[in-house]
């Protein structure tokens, strides 16, 4: 078991001036709150921040993230409150134990919604100081590390959170090393069969091949000796996950894969890389389009390194890193590694050029008022599989792949983006959707004239690009709907001989403004226009109801009301908003009891859309407003089927009567054989809510032979 000497050792062994106190005094205080607790495993709750801190002692991060890490857990799973961790171990020891557990709290679900949110609370924490992140990173490690005393469903769920959260932060803060790990833990709780398999299918490769590798290692070692250099030769460690990707990826099998050799060259200087690469390149000879120099041309979390790919002996293709040790740390240990030595002082040139990407998110998230627009966005940002191209002046530009013209028009200049009316790659004009490819020189034709439209929603990839496109359609539809709210206000006053000026310096509207909370009487004529607030509240304060009555018969908006009130043809709330125009969206049909967002639409009410329609969450979130079913309504609600079943006489007649019995009416059935013998079903169905839906598909899915049931999209 590990014990709080072997964390001290790791720590002096570095730093022999290191504060031991403040980890003594952290271990002492975590041993006295936890306990008694115990693990799922039996064993004492203690080893669990004691093996987080030392992966943190590890990584030779500082004496407060240790200590933090042995402090972890308390706040959240023991008597300790954040004010004492405060008064015994200082501001930032606390502010980061709090940060760890306000990231815990929201952790392991698969809501979509709370997955978001702890997405983005993970960022924020980050933004405030990073080492939250590597507290956290530690604690995900021992927590997988030790995955096999829980349930299996457990087990699935934390892989899976793991996979889609913390591996690509540990790959975004450049700790390849925390990745490869927490990836290969997850693919083999995932996909069990084909983990052991590759394993056991690397491990033969490898023990046949042990001689030649040791024989083209010592070869070259030898030349570099030779060469009066001084620099380490390795094999390179398997990573069990990456080459299954490689394989899902391009289609191929394992012989196809392995069968690219890897070695690893630390040298002492850069100087020597390029020495290395010479003598590597003189001994065999390059595979052409394979070599790549990350040394002048760093990736997105500032991984360095010459990789380059040879026919070595017997004409086998072998890939070789070639790098600093620096480089090499770095590329291990990522962010961690700026940390070493620094003892909270200002980090490096290159650890702050890693915080951009941070700063840029948080910028996001705070434009961001929906957590699954933030993930969207996130999202794109974790999985950066870059592509670089260049301006014609030769500048680089580093974008994700599959980014576009647009992407690069606004990486250049907001305004560049907003007036691109087409693109050049290469000197030839390309449409905007085009993916880019490594390379390419491209050059935008604008239009001072021209605006962004909302179909660049579509095209764009990156987040820069689709924050201005939808700030700028925004702030667009603002400006029309201050425009049309003005128009509406003016006219309607004028029916009863009130001036706008005037009436805007009144003390009724002033009250109508504060009722509504609106900051401005712009911010009430925007919301006019878009449909949001009605004017007879403000025309009951200013005028005689006799008076209302007489002219208010002419009045468009109160035809319009009345239209609405009379044709209300669903059960769907507005919170706050009587007497509005709804209608259910005809892309996701939403059904009684499902998740629903409604979004305002000029001239047309509101419209009901699912919460996770892609429609809706193309929409400008400015739009959105609070929807709710109301209670105990039967209508009926449109819903397409998907029925998989197998291709036999008699089985769709058996569907329909099921169908039928549920009390359900078919408006449309359509039937697809496929050449495997089965057909695919798709039903339109009427049905009153979202629980008499899921006990016809319950129903269904009992029916002999039909293998699936999917509620259709769109
Ligand atoms: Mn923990």
């Amino acid at each position: 078991m590990l014990r709080l000497n072997d964390i001290v050792d790791r720590v002096l062994n570095t730093r022999p001036a290191a504060n031991i106190e403040l980890i003594q005094k952290a271990y002492v205080f975590t041993a006295k709150v936890h306990h008694g607790q115990l693990r799922e495993s039996g064993e004492p709750y203690l080893i669990h921040p004691l093996n987080v801190s030392y992966i943190l002692a590890d990584w030779n991060l500082d004496e407060e993230t240790i200590a933090t890490g042995l402090l972890h857990d308390t706040v959240e799973d023991t008597v300790a409150s954040i004010d004492e961790i405060r008064e015994l171990f200082g501001d930032s020891v606390a502010q980061m134990v709090d940060g760890v557990t306000k990231i815990s709290r929201v952790i392991i679900s698969d809501v979509a919604d709370q997955k978001a949110e702890s997405l983005r609370k993970m960022i924020l924490a980050m933004g405030k100081d990073i080492r939250v992140i590597l507290v956290k990173l530690a604690d995900r490690i021992h927590n997988v590390r030790t995955l096999d005393h829980l349930s299996p469903d457990r087990q699935v769920a934390i892989a899976r959170e793991t996979q889609e959260i913390y591996a690509p932060i540990a790959s975004r803060l450049g700790m390849s090393r925390v990745k490869m790990e927490l990836e290969d833990k997850c693919f083999e709780v995932l996909h069990p069969d084909d983990f052991r398999d590759l394993v056991r299918a690397a491990d033969e490769r490898k023990r046949g091949r042990g001689e030649h590798v040791q024989k083209v290692s010592d070869l070259l070692e030898a030349k570099i000796r030779e060469a009066g250099i001084d620099a380490v030769v390795t094999g390179r460690s398997k990573h069990i996950s990456g080459i299954f990707n490689k394989m899902a990826r391009q289609g191929i099998d394992f012989e196809h894969v392995y069968d690219l050799l890897g070695f690893r060259i630390i040298a002492k200087t850069i100087r020597e890389c390029y020495e290395v690469l010479g003598i590597v390149h003189s001994l065999w000879r390059p595979v052409p389009g394979r070599f790549k120099d990350y040394i002048a041309m760093p990736k997105a979390n500032l991984y360095q390194s010459l990789h380059t790919t040879v026919f070595g002996p017997n004409a086998e293709m072998m890939e070789i890193q070639i790098r600093t040790e620096e480089m090499h740390s770095l590329a291990e240990y990522g962010v961690a590694a700026h940390w070493r030595y620094k003892e909270g002082k200002q980090v490096t040139d290159k650890g702050d050029q890693m915080f951009v990407w941070l700063r840029q998110i948080l910028e996001l998230q705070k434009e961001m008022k929906d957590p699954r627009e933030f993930l969207d966005t996130v999202k794109v940002e974790l999985f950066p599989e870059e592509v670089y191209v260049f301006t014609p002046r030769g500048d680089v530009k580093e974008l994700p792949r599959g980014a576009t013209p647009i992407d690069f028009a606004y990486a250049i200049h907001t305004e560049v983006g907003n007036q691109c009316v087409g693109a050049k790659v290469n000197g030839r004009m390309v449409p905007l959707k085009v993916s880019l490819k490594n390379g390419d020189v491209i050059e935008i034709i604008t239009n001072p004239s021209h605006k962004p439209s909302r179909d660049w929603l579509k095209i764009a990839k990156t987040s820069r690009a689709l924050n201005k496109i939808r700030g700028f359609i925004r702030q667009e539809q603002q400006e029309h709907s201050l425009t049309l709210g003005r128009q509406i206000l003016e006219r309607e006053l004028r029916k009863y001989s009130l001036g706008l000026t005037k009436t805007m310096k009144s003390r009724e509207f002033a009250e109508i403004l504060e009722e509504n909370r609106f900051k401005s009487a712009d911010d009430y004529c925007i919301a006019l226009g878009y449909g949001k607030v009605s004017l007879v509240p403000l025309l009951r304060k200013l005028v005689s109801p006799e008076q209302l009555q007489e002219k208010g018969k002419e009045s468009r908006l109160e035809a319009l009301i009345k239209r609405v009130t009379t044709r209300k043809p669903s059960a769907v709330i507005v919170k706050g908003v009587d007497d509005i125009f709804i209608r259910l969206a005809n892309c996701c049909h939403p059904v009684p009891g499902d998740p629903i967002v409604g979004f305002i639409t000029r001239g047309r009410g509101v419209t009901i859309h699912a919460r996770d329609c892609p429609k809706a969450l193309e929409t400008d979130p400015a739009r959105a407003i609070e929807v709710a079913w109301e209670a105990g309504t039967k209508a009926a609600h449109p819903v397409k089927l998907k029925v998989i079943c197998a291709d036999k006489p008699g089985l769709l007649a058996d569907i329909s009567r099921t169908i039928t019995a549920s009390d359900v009416d078919i408006r449309r059935a359509v039937v697809m054989t496929t050449r495997d013998k089965r057909a695919i079903c798709s039903f339109d169905v009427a049905v009153n809510d979202a629980k008499h839906l899921s006990s016809l598909i319950k129903s269904i899915e009992k029916v002999k032979n039909v293998y699936s049931v999917e509620r259709g999209k769109g």
